[in-house]
């Protein structure tokens, strides 16, 4: 073992939207088409879509916890332990047009993690299941104003001739639904340490692996090799 779970959430607690931003263009397939620059304004307008449609539903919603403020909106909210058929690890996920499913085995397994080791004081206030359902349901929200909302309609033209081909930016979705997530919630950091918080109450080497990967992806070099 390289690192020891509560030194990795105190890291990554610590990185702001941009270098979150920075992670999620390392996924992008398209990355390789913007410049640092571009991906800066990209990532900036991300995190401004997915607050700004958490403050609209706040004002609308106060005080109602995410699963309720889901299926009034008219989502199935759906919470089974573990996805039917198994198969790689998932914790929750979003299906067109109005089902919403957190997998609540991960969440156990997540939370007998936090007591274990510690981490109470660290991720306090941070209600897992909440901020799986809250970054799902954005993506609901983005299906219903899909002609509309920033992260569906913002493409690129990959190529003109001899029909135009336009892209849509997968990672402007992931980067807003965190923002959004964030903001619905309250919590204090960015909902993106959950990716490797409950990566690893399954697999601690996969966890550290994508540990280092966020650390680089983000721009930040590990402490050890600098000294
Ligand atoms: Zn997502």
């Amino acid at each position: 073992m390289k690192y020891v779970i509560s030194e990795m959430m105190e890291e990554l607690i610590k990185l702001d939207a941009m270098e979150w931003g920075g992670y999620a263009f390392y996924h992008e397939p398209l990355e390789r088409k913007f410049t640092e620059e571009q991906k800066k304004v990209y990532i900036r307008k991300a995190n401004a879509c997915g607050e700004q449609e958490a403050e609209e539903l706040l004002k609308e919603y106060p005080d109602t916890g995410i699963k309720a403020l889901a299926e009034d909106m008219g989502f199935t909210v759906k919470m089974p332990k573990t996805p039917a058929g198994g198969g790689h690890v998932i914790f929750a996920q979003y299906v067109e047009p109005k089902e919403i499913t957190v997998f609540t085995d991960c969440v156990e397994k997540a939370e007998k993690l936090i007591k274990k080791e510690h981490l109470t004081s660290l991720l306090e206030g941070i209600d897992l299941t909440e901020v799986l359902l809250a970054h799902e349901l954005f993506h609901g929200i983005e299906y219903r104003k899909r002609k509309e909302i920033f992260t569906q309609t913002e493409k690129i033209q990959l190529w003109k001739r001899p029909f135009s081909n336009r892209s849509r930016i997968l990672c402007l979705s992931e980067m807003a639904a965190m923002a959004f997530a964030k903001k619905m919630t309250g919590i204090h950091c960015s909902p993106y340490i959950l990716d490797v918080l409950l990566m690893y109450a399954y697999n601690e080497e996969a966890a550290e692996a994508l540990y280092e990967e966020i650390l680089e992806a983000a721009g930040i070099r590990e402490r050890e090799e600098e000294c």
